[in-house]
């Protein structure tokens, strides 16, 4: 494959597929746009359950806007942020152009909405602005210099000044989410305490925390080599008009195909909710009848882990109105992967045998037409000739071959 296709890829395919796919679906209100392409976490899996709980919300359109891989150039990476009503940052990693940090500083000034999801607090420790929006930061050799520990000890909230590092957790386990503002808007009707799947219990977090409400706390216990202390777990932040919604749950292991954390019941519905009110300041979603209590956690299996066999058949079954992951999965499969061409060769492979396929649905076929022409090579030229003659997909079959011979 041709270098610079990787980057035209690199650059337009994610707006390509938001502009395009997404519009198939007649979808309402709340644009929001998830923000990806690199996490010490496994990036693609956590993006594709982030995708499947604001779409099961069904008041939000999704889109998605990936970086390049970790270590490759991130000049191209410039981001829009202005069409959005939130933006949901599942990113840490190199650093973003000067012009997409600008547009994303503008964009929560001028009264955007964010949600930071578990490790993009990772993200950018030296980046000031960034790290007032987050509230909290952890790791990157965040220490006092980034600011404060923030806790909750007897019902006041602490601002802790004395030196060591920001970021820290055990072992994964279960652990009780307990509200401090249950008349907030995301928390309102929800159980004053309910437990949360196994996850990782961020603590020891700091930053500038500015204008930082907490919402919910967790109890860092010693056996799991715990603070001691009621940490922060979920919290909003605001920023010149900007509203930002921070929950520190969702770990999503590199190689792990499921993620308790992310299936659980609380998790989504406070993503959920959260990410509405980042948008309008409000929430209308009602709280679900199915949700943990102090002593029994709920995990909903919303979103399904993605790898190359789940891909090729989810594409054969692809029809308008059903979700677009497996399609955001196989670019961002083919962007980290874009210097291997083994895998890239296995890429090739599936999708020409898709293509070729007297079963596999003719709108998946339309969409690898549409979406995936940029990176066909001439063993791709015998394929596009025979789709011609199905009436159906005619059109992006010859849109296809235009493109090869681009
Ligand atoms: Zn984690």
């Amino acid at each position: 494959m041709k270098k610079s296709n990787i980057k035209i890829l690199h650059v337009l395919i994610g707006m390509i597929l938001a502009a395009s796919l997404f519009s198939c679906t007649p979808k309402p209100e709340l644009r929001a746009l998830i923000v990806t392409g690199q996490n010490n976490h496994n990036v693609t899996n956590s993006t594709a359950a982030i995708i499947s709980i604001l779409d099961k919300a069904e008041i939000f359109t999704v889109f998605i806007e990936t970086s390049p891989g970790q270590g490759r150039d991130m000049s191209g990476f410039i981001v829009d942020f202005t069409p959005f009503d939130v933006v949901v940052l599942n990113y840490t990693g190199d650093a973003w152009p000067e012009e997409t940090r600008n547009n994303f500083v503008s964009y929560v000034e001028n009264g955007g909405g964010v949600v930071v999801v578990h490790a993009a607090n990772n993200a950018f420790p030296d980046w000031k602005e960034y790290n007032e929006i987050i509230g909290l930061g952890g790791w990157g050799d965040r220490d006092e210099n980034s600011g404060p520990y923030v806790y909750v000890k007897d019902g006041e909230i602490i601002r802790d000044n004395s030196a060591g590092r920001g970021g820290n957790h055990g072992p994964q386990h279960e652990y009780v989410i307990e509200a401090f503002q249950p008349e907030h808007p995301i928390m309102k009707g929800l159980p004053a305490k309910w437990l949360h799947t196994k996850d990782e219990l961020y603590q020891e977090l700091r930053g500038p925390a500015k204008n930082m409400e907490i919402l919910a706390t967790t109890f860092a216990a010693e056996e799991f080599n715990g603070t001691g202390r009621d940490e922060p777990a979920l919290f909003t932040i605001s920023y010149g008009n900007g509203r930002i919604f921070h929950t520190i749950l969702g770990h999503a292991g590199g190689e792990d195909l499921f993620f308790p954390a992310m299936e659980c019941a609380g998790f989504i519905t406070t993503l959920q909710r959260g990410a509405e009110w980042a948008a309008t300041g409000k929430v209308s979603q009602r709280v679900p009848e199915e949700f943990p209590d102090e002593t029994k956690s709920v995990r909903w299996k919303y979103f399904e882990p993605m790898d190359i066999g789940i891909i090729s058949e989810k594409i054969k079954e692809y029809e308008i109105g059903k979700s677009t992951s497996c399609f955001i999965a196989l670019k961002d499969f083919i962007a980290e992967n874009s210097s291997n061409e083994v895998t890239i060769d296995e890429y090739h492979d599936m999708i020409l045998t898709i293509l070729s396929s007297g079963s596999a649905s003719k709108e998946g076929k339309k969409v690898l037409l549409k979406e995936f022409s940029w990176m066909a090579t001439e063993a791709y030229r015998s394929v596009y000739e025979k789709l011609i003659s199905d009436e159906d997909i005619k059109n992006e079959a010859l849109f296809a071959l235009e493109i090869l011979e681009y």
